[in-house]
């Protein structure tokens, strides 16, 4: 999922008045009141524990028959869910259903006793089913057209151009369209069937693939679509309205075709074919066998959202739903972002919402990826420090960890998905995987945890012990730092430089006065690039404590210092630098031209625009100052025939101390 950039306040205004009359999702069962799901999987690493058995039933396949009139926001649904007990005696099935009215349950064509009310359909079994048996329920339910409308959205004209009918339950409003277990950590294990009988001037689509569509009495139709692949209830979907659909193939890199199916209003045909031209593409990409492997499920596609969808994509399995406004080009991002989320999201799925984080840091470092990819290392630079802005804002109104966010902040843009991705390219550093645009290290864990995972669920804890496993690293520190902990470095770079016989010496000073609150010390590697004139050297800091020095030896002059230059540190950064036997604070730039050089007889230096008196000092090859030069103007020159041969160092001096500048006498 991923937010809209347009009008969220108008949408919400929308919105709001619905959501403010839901009740706030309660879980019945006592392990998930004040547990979050991660938690139950940081437990789970190790045990060989399956989140499908932490609940007393295992939701095996859910079969929805609906139908739609169309002409207004209510329908009719036949449900059949088929489950696996997890108890000794399973004597009452627990679905999560509000706002949705229940006419009678079926067991085996026997009509069933239940109770619906506080967001529950509790189904009496009897007899109980034992631990390890299935079952079949058949529950055949209504909504009322004057229902709020909450996970199913309907729509006529003029509201919307065309009568349109859509569900969007992210993250748990699924329960107001169908009877479910509402939670990510138990998917359907063998997916889902939906059928629909609508009039026959209507088309629908839902995930996986279109099987048939047949004749049914009325000017009806019946459409038959299946997704035989383990879904979590939010990853479900349907979409019904006078839709034209678009089918093209895109072979990847390893070898399969995977069908394209796209569906759309007919004024919108053209301008989709420009805005998801890009998919193949993409597709391509992200299915490298270095990259992320093959793609997961039996096909791809995208269906516009109507009016009231308040995100610009939603990642439903197979489907990806798009804001209107973005179906038409430009938003190649968030086109990407739902894509990669078929991998990290639908086929790895979080098993609780406290590690939302695996879902929307993943695809919004997928994203910058892919974007970079497309656009080059600039436009990367660019993307990814816009990212990292979003966070900034976010975290100086409100910072928290990206682990376990209160429920109100699952989906905040800044903590979750700008950091959550910045978490990753970090995550890079640290494993030594920073060459540019060539999958590395990262790539190989996130196909390991693929392989650990498919189609299942985990915690930060499943993807901490797969990188882990991959690189043999111990990365507590990291995740504590980044993932459990909130906040930013301020680093405060302080270096000085001097001559030592026919060396430079580079002394960095590191401090970290990072804010209440946040941890005082990051350990990240830092990358300082030490720039000698033309050429540059990059080293790394390794904080041990809030203040970090090193020393460096290097053969020729350092005439500035660059803390990160290649951008792969959230931060804040001051960097000061200190050079030469003055060791006074040097501001901005104040280097000299030193013409010739190599130089013979006289020696010219040019100076940048200063005002008032100036002097150049000169200082010869073991740091000892020698000559000053010094006088008005723009120009300084020194009889350079006085000098013996040999190499020194320049320094312009203003008000302030300039580097030393290396320059050659020869006889
Ligand atoms: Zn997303």
């Amino acid at each position: 999922m991923i937010r809209s950039v347009i009008s969220i306040l108008s949408i919400l205004s929308i919105l709001s008045p619905v959501l403010a009359r839901l009740p706030e999702y309660q879980p019945e069962e006592p392990w998930l009141q004040g547990k979050s799901g991660a938690r139950l999987g940081r437990e789970r690493f190790g045990q060989e524990l399956d989140a499908d058995s932490l609940h007393d039933y295992d939701v095996r396949f859910y079969r929805l028959d609906f139908e739609l009139p169309m002409t207004n926001a209510g329908y009719a649904c036949h449900e059949r869910i088929e489950f696996t007990s997890n108890a000794p005696a399973l004597d009452t099935l627990r679905l999560d259903f509000d706002r949705l009215v229940c006419d009678s349950v079926r067991r085996a064509g026997v009509p069933q006793a239940f109770v619906a009310g506080s967001a529950r359909l509790r189904i009496a079994l009897s007899p109980p089913v034992p631990r390890g048996d299935s079952l079949a329920l058949d529950v055949f339910f209504h909504k009322e057209s004057t229902a709020v409308q909450a996970g199913y959205f309907f729509a006529r004209p003029p509201t919307v151009r065309h009568s349109h009918g859509m569900t969007c339950g992210c993250p748990r409003d699924n329960h107001y369209w169908f009877a479910c277990w509402d939670h990510p950590m138990d998917k359907a294990d063998r997916g889902v069937m939906m059928n629909f009988t609508l009039p026959d001037t209507f088309q629908v689509c839902a995930n996986g693939m279109l099987d048939s569509v047949t004749v049914a009495p009325g000017q009806r139709r019946k459409w038959w679509w299946r997704h035989p692949y383990p879904i979590a209830a939010y990853l479900m979907t349907f979409s019904a309205s006078r839709f034209a659909r678009w089918d093209t193939v895109v072979a990847n890199p390893c070898g399969e075709t995977v069908p394209l199916i796209y569906y759309q209003w007919p004024a919108d045909s053209a301008a989709t074919r420009y805005g998801y031209r890009m998919v193949p593409d993409m597709m391509r990409y992200f299915s490298d066998s270095l990259r992320f492997g093959p793609y997961p499920f039996e096909r791809f596609g995208h269906v516009p959202g109507y009016y009231g969808f308040p995100w610009g994509g939603m990642e439903h399995q197979t489907q990806v739903m798009l804001h209107t406004t973005y179906i038409g080009g430009g938003h190649e991002a968030t086109i990407a972002h739902e894509l990669s989320h078929m991998w990290w999201g639908d086929m790895v799925t979080h098993v609780g919402y406290a590690d939302v984080w695996l879902n929307e840091g993943f695809a919004t470092w997928a994203e910058c990826q892919y974007m970079g990819h497309m656009n080059g290392r600039a436009f990367f630079q660019t993307f990814i420090r816009d990212k990292a802005r979003a966070y900034f804002a976010q975290a100086r109104s409100r910072d928290f960890p990206i682990y376990d966010p209160a429920w109100n902040d699952i989906y905040n843009y800044g903590i979750e998905y700008c950091k959550g991705a910045w978490v990753m390219r970090m995550l890079q550093l640290a494993t030594g995987d920073t060459a540019w645009e060539q999958p590395g290290i990262l790539h190989g864990a996130l196909r390991a945890y693929r392989d650990s995972f498919p189609y299942g669920t985990v915690s930060t804890a499943d993807w901490q012990g797969t990188v882990e496993q991959v690189t043999g690293l111990d990365l507590d520190w990291f995740f504590d730092e980044w993932v459990y902990n909130k906040g930013y470095p301020f680093y405060d770079l302080t270096w000085t430089g001097e001559a030592v016989g026919d060396s430079f010496r580079v002394v960095a000073e590191l401090r970290q006065n990072n804010r209440p609150g946040v941890p005082p010390v990051f350990h990240l590697p830092v990358p300082v690039r030490l720039n000698c004139g033309s050429e540059s050297v990059l080293v790394t800091i390794r904080p041990e404590s809030t203040l970090q020095t090193d020393t460096f030896m290097l053969g020729s002059c350092v005439t500035s210092v660059a803390l990160d230059p290649d951008n792969w540190l959230l931060d804040s950064t001051v960097v000061t630098g200190l050079s030469g036997p003055g060791r006074n604070p040097l501001r901005g730039p104040a280097l000299l031209s030193v013409a010739p050089n190599p130089a013979r007889g006289a020696v010219r230096f040019e100076l940048p625009v200063v005002s008032g008196p100036a002097a150049v000092r000169i200082f010869d090859n073991s740091g000892r100052l020698i000559h000053t030069v010094a006088g008005h103007g723009r120009v300084l020159a020194a009889e350079a025939g006085l000098l013996p041969a040999g190499v020194y160092f320049a320094q312009l001096l203003t008000r302030d101390v300039g580097p030393l500048q290396k320059f050659v006498l020869t006889d």
